[in-house]
This record gives structure tokens, C-alpha cells and sequence, in this order.
């Protein structure tokens, strides 16, 4: 499943590929890297909202963590 994403910023469309129809992660603009969170619901897009780079950095070793838990 594809879910295209729109940068609030720069208005380029991007696309993220999940398993599952729901997700709450990071997203970064391939075009201006601005970096930001993403909500999304039944493979709709519901929310979007730009983060800092600290921040950012901050969510990506949580989701590294996890995934760390779910191999076991
Ligand atoms: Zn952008």
C-alpha cells in the first residue's frame, strides 16, 4: 500500500510505502528535508506536522528501538 504525501513546505508529492493501513511515524521531504510527523488512517493521510531536526533524531531512535523489540 502507497500512501502519497504532499510537503506542506514545499508542496512536493512524495509517496511511503506500508504494510498496514494505519501508521504514526516520521516523514521527510525528499525535496526541501524538512522533517515531519505523519498520521495516517485507513490509508489516508490525517495529520502532518513539521518537527525540528532535534526532534526528529529524538522519534527516530524511539523507532529504532521498537523495531529492535519486534525482531526480539
Ligand atoms: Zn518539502
Amino acid at each position: 500500500m502507497i500512501v502519497k504525501i504532499k510537503c506542506p513546505k514545499c508542496e512536493t508529492e512524495g509517496s511511503l510505502s506500508f504494510v498496514e493501513s494505519s501508521y504514526q511515524g516520521l516523514y521527510r521531504c525528499w525535496k526541501c528535508r524538512e522533517n515531519f510527523t505523519i498520521k495516517i488512517e485507513n490509508n489516508k493521510l490525517k495529520s502532518c506536522e513539521p518537527i525540528s531536526q532535534e526532534e526528529f533524531e529524538k522519534q527516530q531512535e524511539i523507532e529504532a528501538m521498537r523495531a529492535k523489540f519486534k525482531k526480539g
